[in-house]
């Protein structure tokens, strides 16, 4: 996305780390360095974009915004329930996919209705609501993903799928707001070689 820049864990560090932790330096070097990388490049972006300053925003879904049909709702208490479904070891450290089905029902259910609740209060209150909403939609793409990977790979660990599945060798990616998808990722060349060499 043109003009957007992450950096630390904002961004993937799976490209450092792989599927583990990187704990032990490779976290904080990466949030330096993402960091270096990403303030130089949108820099140079907003130097060259001087002149475009009635560049166009847009929205990206409704949710936590505008639509007044439903209840009012607490940003407070939506981070709770999203937390309560995230947090529990039992749910997202040892991962079955009962588990995350029964979670998954439930976030879609909070998305519904974060989707169609009124208006906050004031600004204030919309800005919380939104970080809320986009806690909530993180949760719904991180469980679709994990039901996708039907293996036990990395920091992903399945107690219904304890293995490693030498098939399932790329990147699970998801989006969507209302209706997630998910999909896979082929790593590239130098990637497989270096997995070949390791397993050899
Ligand atoms: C228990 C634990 C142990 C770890 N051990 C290691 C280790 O040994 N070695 C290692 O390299 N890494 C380790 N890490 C990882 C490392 O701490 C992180 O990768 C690193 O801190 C990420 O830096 P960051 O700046 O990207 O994000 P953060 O440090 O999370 O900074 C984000 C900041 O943004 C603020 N913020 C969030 N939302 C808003 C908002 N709406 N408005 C204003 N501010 C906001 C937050 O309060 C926070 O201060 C560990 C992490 C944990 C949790």
């Amino acid at each position: 996305m043109p003009g957007l820049y992450a950096a630390g864990d904002a961004a993937t560090r799976e490209l450092i780390c792989g599927a583990f932790t990187g704990g032990g330096s490779h976290n904080a070097a990466w949030a330096l360095s993402s960091g270096f990388w990403a303030g130089a490049g949108a820099a140079q972006f907003a130097q060259a974009n001087r002149l475009a300053a009635s560049t166009h925003l847009r929205a990206q879904g409704r949710a936590g915004l505008l639509d007044a049909r439903g209840q009012r709702m607490d940003s407070g208490a939506l981070i709770k329930a999203v937390q309560d479904e995230v947090f529990p070891y039992q749910r997202n450290w040892f991962r079955h996919g009962e588990d995350l089905q029964a979670s998954l029902g439930r976030l879609d259910t909070l998305w519904q209705q974060t989707r169609h609740a009124a208006p906050a209060a004031d600004h204030e209150q919309t800005l919380r609501l939104r970080e809320a909403t986009a806690m909530l939609a993180v949760s719904r793409w991180m469980y679709r993903s994990a039901l996708e990977r039907t293996e036990s790979r990395g920091m992903h660990r399945r107690s219904d799928y304890a293995g490693t599945d030498v098939t399932q060798r790329h990147r699970v990616i998801s989006g969507g707001l209302d209706d997630v998808w998910t999909g896979h990722e082929h790593l590239g060349p130098v990637v497989e070689q270096l997995l070949r060499g390791q397993a050899a």
